[in-house]
C-alpha cells in the first residue's frame, strides 16, 4: 500500500489504459477520481471495482480538452477528496490520417484533447500540489511522438508537445517537491489498436523484442511506479512501456 492516503486523479480511466491505471493505484491505497467524457457506465464500472475491493473511487465526467471543464474537474476532487495528489493525463484520442488529406477538425480534436488538455489538468493540479508541496503528475505519452508514425501527424505532434511539456513542467515544479515524468507506452491492446488487422498486429509483434502487444497492466505498473515513494527523485523523464520497440 504504497499510496496509502494519497488522492489522484486519472483522466479517462473509463476503459483501456486509463481504467487499469485507477485500479492499481486503488490497489495501492490511493483514492482515485475516475474521469470519463462520454462512457459513464464504464467509468461507474471501474468504481465499483475498486469500491468492491475496498477502496474509495469516484466517477467525474468532463472534457479534459475544454479548459473550463478541466478546472472543474479538479475542484470536483478537490471538494470531494479534500487534497490532489497524482494527476494521471491519460484521455487520449486518435483520428489517423495522411498529411495530405488531414482534415482541420482532425489535427484540432487530436490536438485539443491530446495536448490541450494535459495543459489545462496540470495547470489546474499544480496550485493545489504546490501549496502542499507535494505532488506526481504523470503525463501519458507514446512511442509516436519519440519516433513519428506515418498517418498520425497530428497524434505525434500531440505526443511529442506532452514530452517537451513534461519536462519543462518538471524543471517548474521540482523545488516545491512537484515531479513530473511521463510514459511512454509502445502498442498496447486497447479499444484505441482494436482495428489494427490481425496481419499488421502479427507484423507489430515480430518486431517487438518481447514479442507481444502489451496489456494496459504493463502501462498502469511504471504509473504505479512512479507516482510511488520508489521514485521520489526521478523527474522530467519519459519511460517506454514497449516490450522494447523504441531503443
Ligand atoms: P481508449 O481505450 O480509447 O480509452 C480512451 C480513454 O480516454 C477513455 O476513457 C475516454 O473516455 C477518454 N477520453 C477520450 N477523450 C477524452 C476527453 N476529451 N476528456 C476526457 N476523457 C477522454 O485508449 P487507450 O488505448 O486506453 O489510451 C490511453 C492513453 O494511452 C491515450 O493517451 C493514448 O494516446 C495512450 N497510448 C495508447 C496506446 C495504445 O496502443 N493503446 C499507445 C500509446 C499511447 P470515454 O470512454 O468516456 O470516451
Amino acid at each position: 500500500m504504497l499510496l496509502a492516503s494519497r488522492v489522484a486523479l486519472v483522466t479517462g480511466a473509463s476503459r483501456g489504459i486509463g481504467r487499469a491505471i485507477a485500479l492499481e493505484l486503488a490497489a495501492q491505497g490511493a483514492a482515485v477520481a475516475v474521469n470519463f467524457v462520454r462512457s459513464r457506465e464504464g467509468a461507474e464500472a471501474t468504481v465499483s471495482a475498486i469500491e468492491a475491493r475496498g477502496g474509495r473511487a469516484l466517477a467525474v465526467g468532463a472534457d479534459v480538452g475544454r479548459r473550463g471543464e478541466a478546472q472543474e474537474l479538479v475542484e470536483r476532487v478537490l471538494d470531494a477528496f479534500g487534497q490532489l495528489d497524482i494527476l494521471v493525463n491519460n484521455a487520449g484520442i486518435t483520428r489517423d490520417g495522411l498529411l495530405v488529406r488531414m482534415r482541420d477538425d482532425d489535427w484540432h480534436a487530436v490536438l485539443d484533447t491530446d495536448l490541450s488538455g494535459v495543459f489545462y489538468c496540470t495547470r489546474a493540479a499544480a496550485r493545489p500540489m504546490i501549496r502542499q508541496r507535494f505532488g506526481r503528475i504523470i503525463n501519458v505519452t507514446s512511442v509516436a511522438g519519440l519516433t513519428g508514425n506515418p498517418g498520425q501527424a497530428n497524434y505525434a505532434a500531440a505526443k511529442a508537445g506532452v514530452i517537451g511539456f513534461t519536462k519543462a513542467v518538471a524543471r517548474e515544479l521540482a523545488s516545491r517537491n512537484v515531479t513530473c515524468n511521463a510514459v511512454a507506452p509502445g502498442l498496447i491492446e486497447t479499444d484505441m489498436t482494436i482495428g489494427l488487422a490481425e496481419e499488421n498486429r502479427q507484423r507489430l509483434a515480430n518486431v517487438i523484442p518481447l514479442g507481444r502487444l502489451g496489456r494496459p497492466e504493463d502501462v498502469a505498473g511504471a504509473v504505479a511506479f512512479l507516482a510511488s515513494p520508489a521514485a521520489d527523485y526521478i523527474t522530467g523523464q519519459v519511460l517506454c512501456v514497449d516490450g522494447g520497440m523504441v531503443m
